[in-house]
C-alpha cells in the first residue's frame, strides 16, 4: 500500500516547499503573498514598472524565516 503523497514543489518566490494539491489554489506559491510578489516582479521586469520598496522588505523578511 502506498500512501497517496502530494507532489511537493518550491515556491517560486521564497524556496519554500509546498504540498502540490488540488486544494492548493495557490500552488505553486506558499502563500498569497509570495504570489502576488512574484506577479509583480514579472510585471515590473515586463513594464519596466519602478518596484515597491515595501515589497521588497516583505520578501527579505521571508527569506530570512
Ligand atoms: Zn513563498
Amino acid at each position: 500500500m502506498t500512501p497517496a503523497t502530494p507532489r511537493i514543489v518550491t515556491c517560486p518566490t521564497c524556496g519554500t516547499a509546498v504540498k502540490w494539491t488540488a486544494s492548493n489554489e495557490l500552488r505553486p506559491f506558499c502563500s498569497e503573498r509570495c504570489k502576488l510578489i512574484d506577479l509583480g516582479a514579472w510585471a515590473a521586469a515586463e513594464h519596466k514598472i519602478p518596484g515597491d520598496p515595501v515589497n521588497d522588505d516583505l520578501l527579505l523578511q521571508e527569506l530570512e524565516d
